[in-house]
């Protein structure tokens, strides 16, 4: 491989922990930072890590430093995530079921000056995560609802899925009923947008299939366990899903991130401009390699590819 001149140009790195500029960055985080400091009579909603914990940002620990309480989805998550940074905070529990009442008694000491942190068990609150009730009822009180923005799965799986620009439609946990999901995937079958599912492992193989047959000819990317040892991305086609998934237990384990590729727009699914392609692998490698590899850089169906480079096959 040539020499790339700007990587070359760049300084040997002596020590391979920066730990100078991260306790830098924590001095302006806990103090003034980018002008934005931490008001009293604030909830601070901050977002922790969803799998490896070197992924907090250092304002979100300098935050959670300066709070005086720390509301959380699960105290004991949040507890042993504040002790892994040295941290410790009163904590008081936040989750889906006492979150009204939760937020009367927060909204007070909020009113009385006090600065609130909230965390989910893991990545932004608010985002399939409880969060949003804590954070109205504050803005309706007139208090301040600060961000603290960080890790989510979903920004996570779209940074690194490589799909065309585009909308997005973030839809989250499909009903847990199978027929109201299915009705639920076909009202977003003509939607012109990326779709972004959130599956636990026990219903992944169901999800899959359902989504392979509503979605047929489209694409998808499978990200699981994100940020974690086991982290994989892979991209096929929505009909190969459930296979892809099923020929090895270990891929059905952990949390996962599912995106439906938005259609293709024009009026041929891409085709025209993946034929030459196509046409090139055609005469090197088999019908059925040349279509999958075809629609691995396109991104047009591998179906309408394979039944081109049939044609071409029988016209060479
Ligand atoms: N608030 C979180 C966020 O910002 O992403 C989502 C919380 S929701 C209760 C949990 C779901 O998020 C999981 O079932 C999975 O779909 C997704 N998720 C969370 N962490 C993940 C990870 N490390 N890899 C893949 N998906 C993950």
């Amino acid at each position: 491989m040539p020499a790339d001149p700007a990587f070359d140009a760049a300084p040997p790195v002596a020590d391979p922990l920066p730990v100078d500029a991260i306790a830098r960055s924590l001095r302006i985080a806990a103090g003034d930072a980018d002008g934005q400091d931490y008001p009293a009579a604030t909830l601070y909603v901050i977002a922790t890590p969803i799998g490896n914990r070197a992924d907090i940002t250092v304002r979100a620990l300098a935050c959670l430093v300066r709070v005086d309480a720390v509301a959380a989805e699960d105290t004991r998550t949040a507890r042993q995530l504040l002790h892994h940074y040295g941290i410790d905070k009163p904590m008081v529990a936040a989750h889906r079921h006492n979150e009204h009442e939760a937020a009367d008694a927060l909204v007070a000491r909020i009113a009385a000056g006090a600065r609130i942190a909230y965390v989910s068990d893991a990545g932004t609150p608010g985002i399939s995560d409880p969060g949003a009730r804590l954070a109205a009822a504050v803005r309706a009180a007139g208090h301040r609802v600060l961000p603290i923005p960080g890790p989510s799965a979903l920004t996570t799986a779209l940074s690194a899925a490589g799909l065309p620009e585009g909308p997005v439609l973030f839809v989250g946990f499909l009903p847990a009923k199978a027929a109201q999901a299915a009705t639920m995937l076909k009202s977003l079958v003509a939607t012109a947008a990326h779709l972004v599912f959130y599956e636990a492992p026990h219903r992944i193989v169901d999800t899959l299939t359902a989504i392979g047959s509503v979605f047929a000819g489209r694409r998808c990317v499978i990200a699981r366990e994100l940020t974690k040892r086991f982290e994989t991305l892979h991209r096929c086609e929505v009909e190969e899903a459930t296979a892809w998934i099923t020929a090895d237990p270990q891929r059905r384990r952990g949390e996962f991130v599912v995106i439906v590729e938005a259609p293709v727009d024009d009026d041929d699914g891409g085709l025209a401009h993946a034929l030459p392609i196509l046409e090139k692998l055609g005469a090197v490698l088999s019908v059925s390699e040349a279509a999958s590899l075809t629609a691995e850089i396109t991104g047009v169906s591998r179906k309408a590819l394979y039944a081109e480079a049939l044609k071409l096959r029988a016209a060479s």
